[in-house]
């Protein structure tokens, strides 16, 4: 599973922050996740509860907030926002000649540690 990956390696990160910060524990983190980052939140709080147990993010909650994808339009110049988790054509348009600039990010935004 992809989200197992991406928990594990999102929990190494927080703890050696963690550690040399001089922290013992965490007790959340913040995570901003595009809707085209190809990430299920369902999924990666699963796998964190499960990957967190024995780190410094035993107790951690894991708060995920997801942004919309958004681009423009290279034909009309429309600017477009969606939720889908894929956008082929221009919402006004209908042209293909889009550029996504955001919504594909994963990126950690703060922790809360003790
Ligand atoms: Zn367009």
């Amino acid at each position: 599973m992809h989200e197992a990956s991406i928990a594990i390696s999102l929990i190494e990160t927080v703890s050696a922050l963690c550690q040399k910060e001089g922290y013992n524990s965490i007790e959340s983190v913040r995570l901003k996740v595009g809707k085209a980052a190809g990430i299920l939140p369902d999924a990666l709080l699963f796998a964190f509860d499960v990957a967190k147990a024995g780190t410094l993010a035993s107790q951690a909650e894991l708060v995920i907030e997801y942004i919309p994808l958004g681009g423009f339009c290279r034909e009309c110049g429309s600017q477009f926002e969606s939720q889908e988790r894929y956008i082929f054509a221009c919402p006004d348009c209908k042209s293909s000649a889009i550029k996504i600039t955001r919504g594909d990010e994963m990126q950690i935004i703060d922790m809360e540690v003790n």
